[in-house]
């Protein structure tokens, strides 16, 4: 299959075969957590100290959550359908994604690394999911990409014979990768990464959520930490 090349800039996070996580924009401070909580005593500071560090970390742990509002991330995520579609169910926040009405569809697919193909052990709540063999790692591999070039030939066949986009993208596969934008406030990002950093996540969402959280570190490393600290908890 022909892949598209894409340029990914160079401040992305790569994630899986063809996808990426980059923070397009963000007005996001721990000072702004501080003075959320200190406009209560007609407060400002312009400058953390120690003692704001303790603020921090008593909202959290007593999930005060408010404070943690007043800041935003906003990220360019490429991943495949099925991850976004966990990725949406997120309602607190505002998306844009790519339109397979108005553009054509992608021909980059979702194939997992061989150690990724895995099997589900065990009842709903509890699963567990172990390594396959290799030889069945590979049959999944190929077997995937072939349902995937299908699904591609069709869809240009159709486009290309005078059907709608629109329509023949009923062809395409949940592993075709798409793109959108994503803002969001600290706090439910926190509730995002709690939830979908965690082992009990989808092996894929869990490695979006894992770079969405380098970025909410590198840009509020005090709310980071007293996040880990309250157990990964949001307040
Ligand atoms: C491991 C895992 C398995 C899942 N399995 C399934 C599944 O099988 N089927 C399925 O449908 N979904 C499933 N989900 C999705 C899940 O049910 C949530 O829709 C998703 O995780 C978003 O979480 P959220 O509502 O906390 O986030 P957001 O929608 O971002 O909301 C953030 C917070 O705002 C508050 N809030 C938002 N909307 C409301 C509201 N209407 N009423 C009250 N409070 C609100 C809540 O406190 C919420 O925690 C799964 C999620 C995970 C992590």
């Amino acid at each position: 299959m022909a892949t598209t090349e894409r340029v990914i800039a160079e401040d992305a996070i790569r994630v899986l075969d063809h996808g990426f996580v980059r923070l397009d924009g963000s007005m996001a401070t721990d000072l702004s957590v501080v003075n959320a909580a200190r406009v209560s005593f007609a407060r400002r500071k312009d400058e953390m100290d120690e003692g704001d560090e303790g603020l921090i970390r008593f909202l959290m742990r007593d999930r005060h959550g408010t404070p943690f509002e007043h800041n935003s991330f906003r990220f360019h995520v490429r991943a495949p359908i099925f991850v976004a579609r966990e990725w949406f169910r997120h309602r607190v926040g505002s998306f844009n994604e790519f339109s397979m009405r108005y553009a054509k569809a992608t021909d980059d697919f979702y194939v997992p690394e061989a150690e990724d193909v895995r099997s589900q052990v065990g009842k709903p709540g509890a699963y567990s999911f172990e390594p396959v063999d290799e030889d069945l790692a590979e049959r999944t591999r190929e077997e995937l990409r072939e349902v995937y070039e299908h699904a591609y030939e069709t869809y240009t066949r159709l486009v290309e014979a005078g059907v709608a986009r629109e329509l023949a993208r009923a062809v395409m596969p949940v592993g075709a990768y798409t793109e959108f934008f994503w803002t969001v406030n600290a706090r439910a990002l926190m509730n995002f990464v709690s939830l979908r950093a965690a082992e009990t996540a989808q092996r894929e969402i869990r490695r979006y959520a894992e770079a969405v959280e380098q970025f909410f570190a590198q840009k509020m490393p005090v709310t980071h930490a007293a996040f880990v600290a309250a157990n990964r908890v949001a307040p």
